[in-house]
């Protein structure tokens, strides 16, 4: 894809010996929302820790801006303008709302998202600045960990199923700041078990099964068969 920013060739991931992805290939251009949609267990997570180094790849089959990522750091890809969302927030428990926010802006990425930016995206965590991160609600935990990632003035953010576990309305507020993120020129890669809201924010959808692509279209065009034939294999 000729304005591609990030390229994935061929990626094969593994824990040990145990391989769990298999020749992924994918590609995000700028501005562009990709969502990423599977079962449990079929290698969402695993692609995202291996875009941003947490697993360790060939150099050649990950590109971001052009430049060979594979092989490598995760503060060396953080470094270059890609951050994540994780799974399950992993907050510094020990922080204040407010330190975690500074310690992801630690890469020292110019742009445009500092703290009163992520304070005017999500006004609740200004009033709770001086407390523990950990002491927040769930969905408030989850703004800080956006906001952290923001703070790295990333061009290429990974959302991993952020909606997890939240309350419907927690989930629908946290959604409704994505365009305001996204909207900056941001490409974003959205990991997500709600198959609708999936391909409501997306431009393209990739599903995953058992380490695979088993489909890959335009949000707007694919079919609510066909995902659920590449979702469950039947
Ligand atoms: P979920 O929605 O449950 O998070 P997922 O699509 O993100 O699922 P992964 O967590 O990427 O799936 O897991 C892909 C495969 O890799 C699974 O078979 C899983 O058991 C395995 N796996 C994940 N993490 C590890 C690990 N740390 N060590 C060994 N195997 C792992």
């Amino acid at each position: 894809m000729p304005d591609a920013i990030l390229e994935i060739d061929g990626l094969d991931s593994f824990y040990g010996d145990f391989q769990a992805l298999f020749g992924i290939s994918m590609s995000i251009r700028k501005g562009e929302v990709i969502a990423v949609i599977g079962a449990n267990g079929a290698g969402k997570s695993t692609l995202m820790r291996s875009v941003t180094g947490l697993l360790t790849n060939r150099p050649d089959m990950i590109r971001f801006g052009g430049a060979n990522i594979g092989g490598l750091r995760a503060d060396q890809i953080a470094q270059m303008g890609i951050a994540m969302v994780p799974e399950g927030r992993q907050l510094f428990p020990s922080l204040s709302v407010e330190e975690n926010l500074i310690i992801g802006g630690q890469v020292n990425r110019p742009g445009d998202w500092t703290l009163d930016a992520v304070y005017d995206l999500f006004p609740v965590l200004a009033e709770r600045r001086k407390q523990p991160a950990t002491s927040l609600s769930g969905g408030q935990q989850q703004m800080v960990a956006i906001g952290r990632a923001l703070m790295s003035n990333p061009e290429l953010i990974l959302f991993d199923e952020i909606s997890l576990g939240l309350a419907p309305i927690i989930i629908k507020n946290i959604y409704e700041a994505l365009p305001n993120i996204i909207g900056t020129g941001m490409s974003a890669v959205v990991v997500e078990q709600d198959i609708k809201r999936a391909v409501d924010i997306s431009d393209r959808v990739y599903c995953l099964q058992e380490g695979r692509v088993s489909l890959e279209g335009a949000s707007g065009d694919v079919s609510r068969d066909e995902i659920s034939k590449a979702y469950f294999g039947v």
